[in-house]
């Protein structure tokens, strides 16, 4: 059954106006009314409570579509089922942004592991580099990546992508280490083989910072181990910046 995200407060039996971007995509599968869809409104960081107004139920919501416009569609929503398909583990991702359509793909398949968000982070051999409105444009696409992909994976809580930051920006702004787990994916002799962390790391929160196509330098690596960050070995080859992000999350999420 074709999934849509909805970011609006759903109920059983509500007659509901979907919001712009879920009708265009009914309306590009040429759906019709009487057709089933199923609705979700979940995201990371929200809390799941269904008296709060603006908070979300989690889980999925059968729908059948009762009216078709020229742009606008109708559904009267069903069924509530609290079913998650989310991993125990909580694992976000800051990430030095590869250029071209690599963080596309790195979004799109973090998303279909799990992750439950993404900091595009810009570092001293970052390629890619991104400010004001290109940035944001930028955002807004990759956040639409990640819920095209929890639409396809079945995921009910789109992870959340953060504005693009420096490197350093990003460290200033994280509290001082707590009872997260911070890891800092590193070429560099004497890093941790990650199955140690994996071993232990059980249902905490944790946090992979990878660098991007040049890596990251000595200094920013001091830096963010003095942010708490433990440098961790994903092996001995060098592996593509998106491929060491996913390698990463694969470990802990799946
Ligand atoms: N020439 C760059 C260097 O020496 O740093 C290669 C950078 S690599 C393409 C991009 C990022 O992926 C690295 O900064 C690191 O965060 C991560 N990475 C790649 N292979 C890794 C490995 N075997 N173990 C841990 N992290 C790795």
């Amino acid at each position: 059954m074709p999934r849509f995200y909805c970011p609006v407060p759903l109920a059983s039996e509500a007659l509901l106006e979907l919001p712009a971007g879920a009708a265009r995509h009914v309306q590009v599968l040429r759906l019709q009314p009487g057709d089933s869809i199923t609705l979700f409104n979940g995201r990371y960081g929200m809390a799941c409570d269904a008296g709060t107004p603006g908070h979300s139920l989690g889980g999925e919501f059968e729908a059948t579509i009762t009216h078709m416009g020229r742009s606008d569609v109708q559904v009267r929503v069903g069924a509530h089922s609290a079913i998650e398909r989310e991993s125990a583990a909580t694992v976000h991702l800051a990430v030095g942004m590869p250029a071209n359509d690599r963080m596309d793909w790195l979004v799109e398949k973090a998303t279909e592991l799990g992750v439950a968000s993404i900091q595009p982070l810009m570092t001293e051999r970052s390629v890619l580099r991104l400010s004001g409105e290109r940035a944001d444009k930028k955002i807004a696409h990759w956040q639409s990546v990640a819920v095209a992909s929890c639409e396809q994976c079945g995921g009910n809580r789109v992870p959340l992508v953060h504005g693009v930051k420096t490197l350093t920006a990003w460290l200033q702004s994280l509290p001082v280490p707590g009872a997260d787990v911070r890891c800092l994916l590193s070429l560099a002799a004497g890093s941790s083989p990650l199955h140690t962390l994996a071993a232990h790391g059980g249902a905490r929160h944790t946090t992979f910072l990878s660098g991007p196509e040049g890596g990251l330098g000595a200094a920013e690596e001091a830096a963010a181990m003095a942010r708490g960050f433990a440098p961790v070995s994903l092996g001995p080859r060098v592996l593509r910046a998106e491929t060491a992000a996913l390698t990463a999350l694969a470990r802990l999420l799946v």
